[in-house]
């Protein structure tokens, strides 16, 4: 597919990039592979702004994949940061700041008794795992596909197919060995569920789930899923494990465990709680988190966990999500999806606009989708042609099918005009595009 419009300045990065790190990129899905084109090397951000290094500015509906809830530069957020940093940026300590934003998320979400704070979502998820293996003294674990993780060895396995049973590994590099140990089910199956603790009794540590998945697209849990996991977990004595690094003080105050109630032994989280800096955090049950060291016997350590300025950033972002913040988020999810839903509605194009709280994605098919398998037989080539007339017309898309769009409090009726502007000729182009 070739592009009318050029990027040279990002061009230019990318070449240079792509000599210095592997693919040019820090992240997969920041090269643009699934659509093609060359990535923007962004300069800086402004409320719903992204602004490139060729001086394009774009509305942005990536929010770097979530963090940004409030938009970019929020100025309190910026003030805590610099106040931060005033003082210090590491102190290998404990700090008053990491106490702090331990206590705001306990204190948002019920059944997380104790936090351990961390710097990436991937290390959240895989010390939780680690922390119900060690208080179970098991060793599987029950993953869904099509559900992301971070990239744990362990829950790489079979993270991008449905098919597989048994934990195969998907990347090289993932030992069969890690993989044997985790077992792959299709989302939103519970009788695959009851049949993997028949199958393997006494031996599943866990079951970890997306929250509401966002990393197939947005496929919400059925209903009634979540509670049966739940009880699958506690009737078997296993753990379940909420992964809210996406969902977390996003789709609601508390998450996702704000909307479904479901109480989880461990939840993970990320994205928003760092507000743009590396902070992440695992947490639940008192007598759970009790064994992690030093106060019991599993390990799980970080130089710059609970780092000073990230903590501050965090802590001042949680701090303005109060009940208007998300009110106005939902809000304008609400607006942004009758409007992608319309304009394609009105170019024929077959979609369905998917949502869990203000998380959304749209899947280019009218047929239902309830897990991995479905997800990936939408036509992404409808997609990519879309993505790109929004790119061309100044709308930052995730660039990919599969991903949640994200919405923060500065997207005003002036950033949503011109997401609306630019609509009709983007459906019409997913409507003109042929695989
Ligand atoms: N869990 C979920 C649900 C995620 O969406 C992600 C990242 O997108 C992670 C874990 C991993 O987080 P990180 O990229 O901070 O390692």
């Amino acid at each position: 597919m070739a592009y009318s419009y050029e990027a040279p300045v990002s061009q230019s990065l990318f070449d240079r990039a792509s000599v210095v790190t592997p693919g040019g990129v820090n992240s997969p899905v920041r090269a643009f592979r699934a659509v093609g084109g060359t990535p923007r090397f962004m300069v800086s951000g402004t409320g719903p702004y992204l602004t490139d290094a060729d001086g394009r500015e774009y509305v942005d509906l990536v929010c770097s994949w979530g963090p940004m809830i409030l938009g970019h530069s929020h100025p309190e957020v910026i003030a805590a940061v610099q106040d931060a940093v005033s003082r210090g940026t590491s102190f290998g300590t404990p700090g008053e700041g990491e106490v702090a934003l331990a206590e705001e998320i306990v204190a948002r979400i019920e059944p997380v008794e104790q936090v351990r704070l961390v710097s990436s979502g991937t290390e959240a998820t895989m010390s939780a795992i680690r922390l119900a293996r060690g208080f179970t003294g098991r060793a599987k674990v029950v993953k869904f596909a099509g559900c992301y993780h971070g990239h744990v060895d362990a829950l790489l396995a079979a993270a991008g197919s449905g098919v597989a049973t048994f934990g195969l590994p998907d990347t090289p590099g993932v030992t069969g060995a890690t993989a044997g140990d985790t077992v792959v089910l299709p989302y939103n199956d519970l009788d695959a569920v009851r049949a993997a603790f028949a199958a393997h009794p006494g031996e599943i540590a866990c079951v970890i789930t997306e929250a509401s998945p966002g990393n197939m697209g947005v496929v919400p849990p059925a209903d009634g899923f979540n509670a049966g996991l739940k009880e699958l977990c506690a009737s078997n004595g296993a753990l379940y494990i909420s992964d809210e690094v996406m969902t977390g003080f996003r789709t609601s105050k508390a998450g996702w465990y704000g909307v479904d109630g479901v109480r989880p032994d461990l939840m993970t989280f990320g994205k928003v709680m760092g507000g743009g800096f590396p902070a992440a955090a695992f947490g639940g049950r008192g007598d759970v988190m009790a064994h992690l060291a030093p106060a019991g016997p599993v390990y799980q350590a970080g130089t710059l966990s609970g780092n000073p300025v990230a903590t501050a950033a965090g802590l001042a972002q949680l701090r303005l999500l109060d009940d208007a913040a998300y009110a106005k988020i939902d809000a304008v999810s609400a607006e942004l999806r009758s409007l992608v839903g319309d304009a394609l509605t009105k170019e024929g194009v077959a979609h369905t606009v998917s949502a869990a709280s203000n998380m959304f994605s749209v899947f280019f098919t009218d047929r239902p989708v309830r897990d991995y398998e479905d997800a990936k037989k939408q036509d992404v080539f409808r997609f990519t042609a879309f993505f790109h007339s929004m790119l061309e017309q100044g709308v930052y898309l995730p660039p990919s099918a599969f991903e949640s769009w994200f919405v923060s409090t500065a997207h005003d009726e002036r950033a949503v005009a011109r997401i609306a502007a630019a609509l009709p000729a983007a459906a019409r182009a997913a409507s003109e595009a042929t695989a």
